[in-house]
C-alpha cells in the first residue's frame, strides 16, 4: 500500500501533524522508535503549554496519545533507518519497508553527551540524561547536575526535592535560563551552584562514584545528572543531503525539505523557538500543507 503521508516519530510535532491529516482524511501512518510522546517523557514540569498551567511531560504524552489512538490514528513502533526521496517515497525500517507520496519527519533530538571519559559506560549506572526516570533512585544521596539553560535549572529544582544535596555545575558565571526558574533554584536550601566550573573526570568504573570538578575538586555525588542542550536525531537522513553541518534539518516556509515531498517539523529542524507549543503548530502546518497537495493531486 502507498500511504499518503508517513510521520516519522510521535512527539508533539508528529503527533500535531498526524490529528490534522487524519482529520482531513488522509491515509497517515505514523512510526516511532521508542515511547509516543517522545522528549516529552524525559520533561518533569510543563507549566507553559496552552491549557494546561502545571502538568508533567509524561502526562501531556500519555493524553497526547490517547487523541492519536481515539482518532484511529495507524501507527507502529519501529526505528527508521533511511528515507529514499523520489516520486513515491521509501521509508526503510530495520526489516520492513513503508511507502507514501509524502513524509514529515519529526524525529526530535536526543541528548547531549559531555563527552568524558567512561561517560557511555556509567549511562544508567550514576549517569543519566532524565531527572523523571531515574531521580527517585537516589532519595538520600547527593547528586550533581551540570548545564545552565532551562533543563538543567528546571531539572535541578524537581530533583533538589527528592534528593539530600544537588550541585548544579555551571560553565559560565551567568545562566541561559529564564530568571524566574534561576531565582526558585537559588531559594533551595539543599542546591550549591559552582560557577565557572566544569566537570573534568568522572570517578567509578563499574558505577559512579564521584566526579572531579575543575580538575581538583571532588565530589562525592551518587549521580551526574547531564543537562548541556540537545542535538537533533537524524542518523537515517544522511542520504538525502537536507541537514546542516550539525544535522539540523532546513525547511523553508512551509516546512518543506529541498527534497520535493519531505517536510520536517519540531526539534529536528534548524529553527529559533523550541518549544512544545512551536512543535505542534509546526506540525498542523505541514499536514495542512500536504492535505492541500494531496486533495490537488501535486
Ligand atoms: P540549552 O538552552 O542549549 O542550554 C544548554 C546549557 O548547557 C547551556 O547553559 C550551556 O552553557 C551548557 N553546555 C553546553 N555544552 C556544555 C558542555 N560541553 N559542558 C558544560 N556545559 C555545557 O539547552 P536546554 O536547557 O536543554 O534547552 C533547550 C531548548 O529547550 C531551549 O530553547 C530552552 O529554552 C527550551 N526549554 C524550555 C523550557 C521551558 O520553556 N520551560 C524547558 C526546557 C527547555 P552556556 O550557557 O555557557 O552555553
Amino acid at each position: 500500500m502507498v500511504y499518503d503521508l508517513i510521520i516519522v516519530g510521535l512527539g508533539p510535532a508528529g503527533a500535531g501533524a498526524a490529528i490534522y491529516a487524519k482529520r482531513s482524511g488522509l491515509n497517515v501512518l505514523c512510526l516511532e522508535a521508542e515511547a509516543p510522546g517522545g522528549l516529552l517523557n524525559r520533561i518533569n514540569t510543563v507549566d507553559n503549554y496552552l491549557g494546561f498551567p502545571h502538568t508533567t511531560g509524561p502526562e501531556l504524552a500519555a493524553l497526547l496519545f490517547e487523541q492519536i489512538r481515539k482518532l484511529e490514528i495507524p501507527f507502529k513502533i519501529k526505528k527508521v533507518t533511511w528515507i529514499e526521496g523520489g516520486e513515491t517515497k521509501k521509508v526503510h525500517c530495520d526489516n520492513e519497508v513503508f511507502e507514501s507520496k509524502y513524509v514529515i519527519i519529526a524525529s526530535g533530538r536526543k541528548a547531549r553527551k559531555l563527552g568524558l571519559k567512561n561517560e557511555a559506560n556509567l549511562v544508567n549506572k550514576g549517569i543519566s540524561y532524565c531527572a523523571i526516570c531515574d531521580a527517585a533512585l537516589y532519595k538520600g544521596k547527593d547528586v550533581a547536575v551540570v548545564g545552565g539553560g532551562n533543563s538543567a535549572i528546571e531539572e535541578a529544582i524537581y530533583i533538589a526535592k527528592l534528593v539530600n544535596k544537588v550541585y548544579l555545575i555551571h560553565r559560565r558565571d551567568e545562566f541561559r535560563a529564564d530568571e524566574k526558574l534561576v531565582e526558585e533554584l537559588k531559594k533551595l536550601p539543599n542546591v550549591e551552584i559552582l560557577y565557572n566550573s566544569n566537570v573534568t573526570e568522572l570517578i567509578g568504573t563499574e558505577k559512579l562514584e564521584g566526579i572531579i570538578v575543575n580538575g581538583e575538586r571532588k565530589l562525592d555525588v551518587a549521580c551526574l545528572f547531564t543537562y548541556v542542550g540537545y542535538e537533533p536525531q537524524g542518523d537515517f537522513l544522511s542520504d538525502l543531503e537536507i541537514t546542516d553541518e550539525k544535522g539540523y534539518i532546513l525547511v523553508d516556509d512551509n516546512y518543506q525539505t529541498k527534497e520535493d515531498g519531505i517536510y520536517a517539523v519540531g526539534d529536528a529542524i534548524l529553527k529559533k523557538v523550541y518549544q512544545i507549543v512551536t512543535a505542534a503548530s509546526e506540525g498542523a502546518v505541514a499536514a495542512l500543507e500536504v492535505v492541500k497537495r494531496v486533495k490537488n493531486n501535486n
